[in-house]
């Protein structure tokens, strides 16, 4: 019998007031259960609001840096805990495990980084126009904050949004994806362990319409932290629009790698096949386009396919595995339609393009890394996120052509461009419309120390992590002191 686990509201642990419940698989074998989790509806929502509002008024009290060094030790019991949370990860996502110890780690390195930032927290000081006036900013909290997060990092994705907003002195309600809800249980019992106050954290398990939508719709939230897909995400802008609530929004992306004739090709098919395969396509950076200069596409549709099929597929607990399965039957069916409306559509179809049943996948959502070939820019598989292991190969006359369809999607989250020219490089650096560019580099293998984001369809103007990650949760109050005694009039007394 799987193990059932609960909600945690105002610092306990408690059953879906409606009494549901629902279950997460494995999708490497899907007979087996993960466990048993809340069905959470607006009644639970509610109850975790009100929890989060009554402790937040004593949270924004604690100083900053003491609220930053709980995370020291949020850091130190994920380390103790890594390949635990790992090994969970790997079998309630089907992520391979190595990359599931890099989605704890990119855990452990936001604790630490955010620590810090609580002894920094900076302001602006800036002088008056007026004499005996001073002029700052401080942040404040902005209260309750709703977090709504998928499950293609199910430990990094929360932590990053925990952290900060914890560290700026509001209290979060998460609710995360219904495809991992174990994880994010194992996460907040860490948190709990480290020390939050009662109700500051609060965890609501469920499904997104049942239970992200109230918290969109509720007035005690003042602010929602979305990544997600981009249809989901429209949604969410505009309820939130219509409640006048903030709201940041990390979406999809179709990402390309391109490939100018100077390039390095073994560099490049190594990277392309990390970028593309990696995590089974399922990363919102994943590299689902390679968009290659004319005179080199024929080797590297080859040395590409050679590689994809070498690829060894599998349970991602077993070590020498590289590519695991897709996170659930709605997603196998999704990867399948794409490799039929490509044939459709006229690629060439030149590897893999079905689901896998061999011996020891057949219990599982496996999908066999696909490569098409001869594919045009306005192709709906180079232009919609398939999240999958599906790549594009894009052929391209000119460096100019190239940053043309590299440019040529609603989305605008990483970009990436192998040549050995720096002028080149350069030029592409400042072209490229994503919020993220490499050089001789895949698209994903971001670390936590930037800015995180994009741009056009991928996300309304915000970015996670670096020293952005606290201006998604803060609110800057500007402050000015007069010690002069009298009136004084910006703008009119200086300027008689
Ligand atoms: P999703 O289907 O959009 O779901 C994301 C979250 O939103 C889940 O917790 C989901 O709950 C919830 N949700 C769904 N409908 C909702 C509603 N009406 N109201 C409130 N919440 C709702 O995305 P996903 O399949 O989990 O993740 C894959 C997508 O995330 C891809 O598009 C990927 O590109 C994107 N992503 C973006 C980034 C980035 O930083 N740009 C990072 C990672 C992933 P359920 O789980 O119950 O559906
Ligand atoms: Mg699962």
């Amino acid at each position: 019998m799987a193990e059932t686990f609960r909600n945690y509201i105002g610092g306990e642990w408690r059953a879906a007031v409606k009494g549901a419940t629902f279950e997460s698989l494995n999708p490497a074998h899907t007979g087996e259960v993960i466990g048993v989790f809340q069905r959470s509806t607006a009644e639970d929502v509610a109850l975790a609001v009100e929890a989060a509002a009554s402790a937040q008024r004593a949270w924004r009290e604690v100083p900053v840096p003491e609220r930053g060094e709980m995370l020291y030790t949020v850091a130190r019991l994920m380390e103790e805990r890594k390949e635990e949370l790992a090994q969970l990860m790997t079998r309630e996502m089907g992520k391979v495990i190595k990359e599931a110890r890099g989605d704890v780690q990119e855990g452990i390195d936001m604790a630490k980084y955010i620590a810090g930032e609580g002894r920094r927290y900076f302001g602006q000081t800036v002088p008056s126009e007026l004499r005996d006036k001073f002029c700052m900013t401080v942040r404040q909290p902005i209260g309750v904050v709703g977090l709504i997060t998928p499950w293609n990092f199910p430990i990094a994705i929360p932590c990053w949004k925990m952290m900060p907003a914890l560290l700026c002195g509001n209290a979060v309600v998460l609710k995360p994806a219904e495809d991992t809800p174990a994880c994010a249980t194992r996460l907040v019992e860490i948190f709990i362990e480290a020390g939050y106050p009662k109700g500051v954290i609060n965890l609501v398990t469920g499904y997104g319409e049942e239970a992200g939508q109230p918290l969109l719709e509720h007035p005690g939230v003042a602010a929602i932290s979305f990544t997600g897909s981009s249809d989901v995400g429209r949604f969410i802008a505009a309820t939130c629009g219509q409640n006048l609530k903030r709201v940041s929004l990390e979406l999809g992306g179709k990402n390309a790698i391109v490939v100018m004739d100077d390039a390095d090709l073994e560099l490049v098919i190594d990277g392309a096949i990390w970028g593309g395969f990696g995590t089974a396509g399922q990363r919102c950076t994943a590299s689902s386009r390679l968009i290659v200069e004319k005179s080199v596409v024929r080797e590297v549709e080859e040395r590409l396919v050679a590689r994809a099929e070498a690829l060894k597929i599998g349970d991602g607990l077993r070590p020498e595995v590289e590519v695991g399965p897709v996170v659930n039957s709605d997603q196998l069916r999704r990867v399948d339609s794409y490799t039929a409306i490509g044939r459709d559509e006229g690629a060439r179809l030149l590897t893999g393009g079905r689901v896998l049943t061999e011996e020891g996948l057949g219990d599982g959502y496996f999908y066999a890394p696909t490569v098409f070939g001869s594919v045009e820019p306005h192709m709906r598989v180079a232009q919609e996120e398939i999240f999958g292991p599906t790549v594009s190969v894009i052929p391209v006359d000119s460096f100019d052509h190239a940053i043309e369809v590299a440019n040529g999607t609603q989305y605008g989250l990483s970009l990436a461009i192998y040549t050995r020219d720096v002028n080149r490089a350069f030029r592409a650096i400042n072209r490229l419309e994503a919020g993220i560019v490499y050089v001789n580099a895949p698209t994903i293998g971001a670390e936590i120390q930037l800015p995180f984001g994009g741009i056009k369809g991928t996300g309304n103007g915000h970015r996670e992590a670096g020293s952005t990650a606290i201006d998604q949760f803060s609110e800057i109050k500007s402050v000015f002191v007069d010690y002069s005694g009298h009136l004084q009039r910006a703008q009119i007394d200086n300027r008689e």
